[in-house]
């Protein structure tokens, strides 16, 4: 009877309010501090309430093969309502305590949305062909090198 004028948690409407963020493990509002690594990825999925999980790749390089290959890296990360991340969304994320079993990250700002993943993507094949050509070069050196020795 008395709980009419008591603010539920209707998602929604209070999500815009920024001022009124009640999240303790916020980042910015909350009591929680930010330490350690700071990563940059993109937002996989947002199904979980208050968690993201952010993604990235990486190159790693192949011993054997002289070569590189993508990588992607998947993390949890806290998703307060104040910023409220969602899918596609290209996110900053720092290093906090241990937030729960899974998640020690939290994400700090959006920084802007999927589409410039493209471009990175061309960078990345254009450098990977310039290191290619530069191992065969070598490698052919090599073979050279190895024909002399048996004359
Ligand atoms: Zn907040």
């Amino acid at each position: 009877m008395a709980a009419k004028n008591t603010k539920n948690k209707s998602k929604g409407k209070e999500d815009k309010s920024v001022s009124t963020c009640s999240d303790l493990q916020c980042p910015i509002h909350g009591s929680v501090k930010l330490r350690g690594r700071t990563l940059v990825g993109i937002v996989e999925s947002d199904k979980m309430s208050k968690t993201v999980v952010v993604s990235w790749t990486r190159r790693f390089f192949v011993k054997k093969y002289e070569r590189y290959e993508m990588r992607r890296s998947k993390i949890n990360a806290h998703n307060p309502d104040c910023i409220s991340a969602k899918k596609g969304d290209i996110v900053k994320i720092i290093e906090t305590r241990p937030l729960s079993k899974t998640k020690h990250f939290s994400v700090v700002e959006i920084i802007g949305k999927e589409s410039k993943k493209e471009h990175l993507k061309t960078e990345e094949i254009e450098v990977q062909e310039a290191i290619q050509e530069a191992k065969d070069t070598a490698r052919e050196q090599k073979k050279a090198a190895d024909k002399k020795d048996k004359e």
